[in-house]
């Protein structure tokens, strides 16, 4: 596959927008080269600025959980579009996804709907601060929660995809009131809980980190972690961006059973569009603006449209329950194909998966952390990629992301991605 036009497309980016892309993952450093530029996408598939299709596996991320230009999502947006696209004023519609997505998650009664993952993350942790009035936090290496200053302490994604886990302008004032914590080792938040005592407000976690790849808890973890909470009146937040509306109709606190205190949402629930949200039961959520004194704001937090395409997307996910159940057979599906062809090609390798979340590791060791996650030989990964790439088969552009499956996929997409893996392992011997 050529990609040219991809290649001047980004030439003239680079001259007006920092490095090219308006956030940094998308960029290609990992794995070198340039980005490809899209035009437009329908279903499983994506077609960029050279005429190329592509199956993707990125899915914007996360959000295009029922593939892309979803029909009730596209005409829920042109509908409100003809309306008037922000008024800065109440809608219908913020009410009625509200409720919806209410009904659909476990223990939550009310929640307040952003306009980023990163939004809804940073405000999260204000909440858990007002009404705890303690200041510190417990985070995980290798988990990302946004960009906002206290999560990017070892931070993953981008984050260390471009070795920056600590950004520049992070203030050590605000660094120090961020502790860190290894994923899947309860004993290390044991010990920071114990040696800042009554200073902690909230633990704040991917239930399934999906940033240094997917990386599902180990049985007993998040368990653990509702524990600590309850006994030393710490508030536990579960990072649902990436999980919420994807591993079930009420994400990683249902399909692990494990309640948080405080749950973020983002991709999914925005049906595309750019949403976050942030809930939790009354007792902590009337702690916050206008009811309660912790501020949290947005002049487009709630757009129409946005709102607009969220609750079409929740509505289908609400009605049609088995879509997650088929989407779990797909992922499977693909896990035991390209297993099968690393296996017989004799590639290192490790794989994780935990419903539609899947990523490959080219590592002996179990991948369960970020130490462990950092492992993995990056050449052959890049190898990997570009190999894809050539196939016509878009996944992460870096090993500490997850590939996200979209239920648009057919079985014949699969086979196709498992024989175009075949292909390029062959090369990679
Ligand atoms: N939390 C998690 C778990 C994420 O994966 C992301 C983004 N990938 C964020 C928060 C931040 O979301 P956004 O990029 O919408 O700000």
């Amino acid at each position: 596959m050529i990609y040219k036009r991809s290649s001047a497309l980004f030439s003239e980016a680079e001259k007006v927008i920092p490095g090219g892309v308006n956030s940094p993952v998308r960029a290609f450093k990992a794995v070198g080269g340039t980005p490809i530029f899209v035009e437009k996408a329908k279903g499983a598939y994506l077609y960029d600025a050279d005429g190329n299709q592509l199956i993707d596996y990125i899915n914007s991320w996360g959000p295009m959980i029922l593939g892309h230009a979803f029909t009730p999502v596209v005409q829920a947006v042109i509908e409100k579009a003809k309306l008037g696209t922000s008024y800065g004023m109440p809608t219908e519609v913020e009410t009625k996804i509200a409720q919806l997505a209410v009904s659909m998650v476990p223990n939550i009664d009310k929640i307040r709907f952003v306009n980023s993952g990163t939004e809804a993350c940073m405000s999260a942790v204000r909440l858990a601060r007002g009404f705890t009035g303690k200041d510190k936090i417990i985070k995980f290496a290798g988990c990302y929660h946004g960009h906002s200053d206290s999560f990017l302490i070892q931070a993953g994604s981008g984050a260390v995809t471009f070795g920056s886990p600590n950004s520049p302008g992070v203030t050590i004032g605000t660094a120090k009131d961020t502790l860190l914590a290894q994923f899947n080792n309860l004993e290390s938040v044991e010990q920071l809980v114990k040696a800042n005592e009554n200073e902690i407000a909230c633990i704040i976690v991917e239930p399934v980190p999906g940033n240094m790849g997917c990386i599902p808890p180990n049985k007993g973890f998040l368990e653990g972690l509702r524990t600590l909470c309850d006994e030393n009146g710490v508030l536990l937040i579960f990072d649902e961006v990436m999980t919420g509306f994807r591993l079930a109709k009420g994400g990683a606190q249902e399909r692990l059973e494990v309640n948080a205190d405080i749950v973020c949402f983002g991709k999914v629930i925005g049906g595309g569009l750019p949403v976050g949200a942030f809930a939790s039961r009354n007792e902590i959520m009337k702690f916050l603006a206008p009811e309660g004194p912790v501020y949290q704001a947005g002049t487009l937090s709630g757009n129409p449209l946005a709102m607009a395409a969220g609750l079409a997307m929740l509505t289908e996910l609400d009605e049609n329950p088995s879509i997650f159940e088929s989407l779990d057979e797909k992922t499977a599906y693909l896990h035991k194909g390209l297993s099968k062809v690393f296996e017989s090609n004799q590639i290192v390798h490790t794989i994780n998966r935990i419903g539609s979340m899947i990523s490959v590791h080219f590592s002996e060791e179990n991948v369960v952390d970020f130490e462990s996650a950092a492992l993995g030989n990056n050449e052959n990964f890049k190898q990997f990629f570009h190999g894809m790439l050539q196939e016509g088969v878009y996944i992460a552009p870096s090993s500490f992301e997850t590939w996200f499956l979209t239920d648009a996929l057919t079985y014949k997409d699969l086979d196709f991605t498992i024989a175009a893996c075949e292909r390029v392992v062959q090369k990679m011997k």
